[in-house]
This record gives structure tokens, sequence and C-alpha cells, in this order.
């Protein structure tokens, strides 16, 4: 085993390190010089479109693909780089995949023994018992997969990637098969689960409130890359790309202009820009909950569609120059298709600027 040097002292050791990652299949670049590291207990979302290297970034940690470059440490072994090779069943982490992969023949108590060969008998048993309690599922110990519904089988497939006491669990879609109501349940008790067990965990999805609710960081990756790694509040409210503005919820984008120090586009002022020059061009950004409107009939905007969402309405409003915003109003509030309406930024936003495709927070050098 090779370790990794040791910490100056005081220092939280990553329980993962990712370092310089990178993994090709024929042409096409899976993950690209990948940086990450995870913090013990954090629990980390990996989200971005399909294709854009999710998985496979899983399935480099978990040891079942070969990095070509770069270093892959877990709990302070080094377990992929030019030079070392563990294999999956060496490597310390739980696996939970959507299908759950239970052994049909085996009853719940035996599913979660099964990767326990190691302990002597009874120290086993107590285990299943400790992490059968942790799931809530003791009464069911004796039932097989079949007898058990979605959210159940669920449970005992992380019961049993939590049993051997993995260094960091490996999640990948593992809601997916579950219908809308369950999902959102199962994944708070997942959570809670492995919140309880103080588990560093991966967690990769398609669904950007799942990545939202579930990650104390999220990982937004495009292209085999990382675009953003942090926190929930930072990828939404401050996106570091357009691409991630728009991926992680709605998001429209308008061009404006530095003029004394007001940020102005067609909906007038949208903030202010202290230190900046006049004639800076930037795009801003707005997502819906950032756009007033009020009914306005000498405005040259209008409503051309309204989506009733429940809680909120979604307006879209078409500006004058033909760019379009969208604004969520509260459930009891409709404007008409065909509504001249005045749009603003409502007070108290900062909203997000882009250079090209970089947001900027400082006008540049
Ligand atoms: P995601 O999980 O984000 O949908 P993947 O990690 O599965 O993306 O895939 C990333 C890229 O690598 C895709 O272009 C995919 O087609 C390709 N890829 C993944 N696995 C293989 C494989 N075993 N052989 C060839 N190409 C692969």
């Amino acid at each position: 085993m090779t370790q990794v040097p040791p910490s100056p002292p005081g220092s939280t050791r990553p329980a993962l390190v990712l370092k310089d990652v990178t993994k090709r299949y024929g042409g096409v670049v899976a993950a690209c010089a990948l940086r990450l590291e995870a913090e013990p207990g954090e629990l980390l979302t990996l989200i971005g479109p399909s294709g854009c290297g999710k998985s496979t970034t899983l399935r480099l940690v978990a040891g079942l693909e070969r990095p070509d470059e770069g270093t892959i440490c877990i709990a302070d072994e080094v377990v992929a780089d030019r030079r070392h090779w563990q294999p999956p069943e060496r490597r310390r982490v739980g696996l939970v995949f959507q299908d759950h992969a239970l052994f049909p023949h085996l009853t719940v108590a035996k599913n979660i023994a099964f990767g326990l060969d190691k302990l002597p008998r009874a120290e086993r048993s107590r285990r299943v018992g400790e992490v059968l309690d942790m799931v809530r599922l003791g009464h069911l110990a004796s039932r097989y997969p079949h007898e058990l519904s979605g959210g159940e089988q669920q449970r005992v497939a992380l019961a049993r990637a939590l049993a051997p006491k993995p260094a960091a669990v490996l999640l990948d879609e593992p809601f997916s098969n579950l219908d809308d109501n369950l999902r959102t349940k199962v994944r708070a008790d997942t959570v809670a689960v492995l919140r309880e067990a103080g588990t560093t965990a991966m967690l990769v999805t398609h669904d950007q409130t799942e990545a939202l609710t579930v990650g104390d960081r999220v990982v937004v990756m495009r292209d085999g890359e990382i675009e953003q790694a942090d926190t929930p509040e930072r990828v939404f409210e401050s996106p570091a790309t357009r691409f991630v503005a728009s991926f992680m919820g709605e998001a429209d984008f308008l061009p404006a202009r530095v003029r004394n120090a007001l940020l102005t586009c067609e909906i007038g002022v949208v903030s202010t820009v202290p230190g900046w020059t006049t004639g800076w061009d930037v795009d801003v950004v707005l997502r819906p909950h950032e756009v007033a409107l009020a009914v306005d009939p000498d405005s040259a905007a209008r409503v051309v569609a309204v989506e009733y969402h429940g809680a909120f309405v979604l307006h879209t409003v078409v500006l004058g120059s033909g760019s379009t915003l969208r604004s969520w109003q509260p459930h009891a509030v409709r404007h008409p298709i065909g509504t001249p309406v005045t749009v603003s930024v409502v007070p108290g936003i900062t909203p997000t600027l882009l250079i090209g495709d970089t947001a900027v927070t400082a006008p540049p050098l």
C-alpha cells in the first residue's frame, strides 16, 4: 500500500482525491484532467448532460475503469496512478446503482452480509443488524428482494454498501427507477443515512433539484471537464460560466453596458457596478425569480406564454428587441397572453455578469 505523505497538523485530509485524471475511449476524452477532492463526510453530487463523463468519473474511483493519466487516492492510499493499481474489491468503496443489483435468491440479511465474509460470524451478524437499523429495515431481515418495494430495495442496497464501513460510497443515479413521490422520500432517507454513517459520498444525478438539495458541493461537468465544483448556493447564484447558468435552473441572458458605474440593459438599470468604467459590454444572467412584471399599456414588452406550475406561474415575455425573459409570478397572478408589461429586476438582486462565456465579478484589467 502506498501512503500519501502526511498533511500539516490541524488540516483535514481529503477522503477522496482525483488529480489530473484523464480517461479516453478511443478518440473520446470521457474525463479530462479532472481535479477534485472530497472532505471526510462530504457529499458531492455530479451533474451534467448525458455523455459528459459522470459515470466514467464514478467508475474510475470505483476501479471499474483505469485512468490513462493522473492519480486517484482513497483514504490516504494511492489506488490508481502510473505505477499503482488497486482492483475494486480492495478499494474500500461501496457502490449503489439504480437497479439495486441485489441477489434475488438471498434474504435481505444475507444480501447485506455478502461483503462481510472476512468478519467472524458473530461480528458479521452484529454489523448486519446495525446497518439494518440504520436504514430502518430490521423487521424485513428475512424477506427476499422481490418481497420488497422499490424504496426498500434501494435501502437494502445502501445498507449493503455501508456494511463494510467503506471510505466512500458511490451512487450512480440511485433514485431514477423510483416514481416521483417515492423518490423525494427515499432521497431524504438516503441522505440521512449517509449523514448518520458520516460516510464520504459521490452521487451521480441528471436531476438539477436533486444535485442542489443533496450535495454539500455540486460538481457540474461538461464534455469530460469540471465546469464548476462549488456549494449549491454558489452554483445557482454565482455560476462560473454561461453553461452552468443555463444548465442549473432556468436562465435568460440580456446584453448590458456599463454607464457611470451603472449596468444598464433593455429593461433599465440592473445593478451598480462600482469600479467599472463606462463602455464595458457584458451579458446579464436573469433567472425567472429575479424578474418582476407590472402591467403597463405603454410598454412594448408582451406576455407570450403562461405556464401554471401550481404554487407559481411562469410568464414568458418578449421585449421590444425580440429578447425573451421569463418571470415566476405567485400562484394567483396570471397575466393573459398579449398583456403589455414593464419588466424589471427584483430589488436586492446582484445578477451574474458574463463576458463571453465566463462570469466576471470585476472589470477585466
Ligand atoms: P454520463 O455518465 O455523463 O452520461 P459517461 O461517463 O457514461 O457519461 O460517458 C462519457 C463519454 O464516454 C461518452 O461520450 C460515452 O459515449 C463515452 N463512453 C463511456 N463508456 C464507454 C466505453 N466503455 N466505451 C467507449 N466509450 C465510452
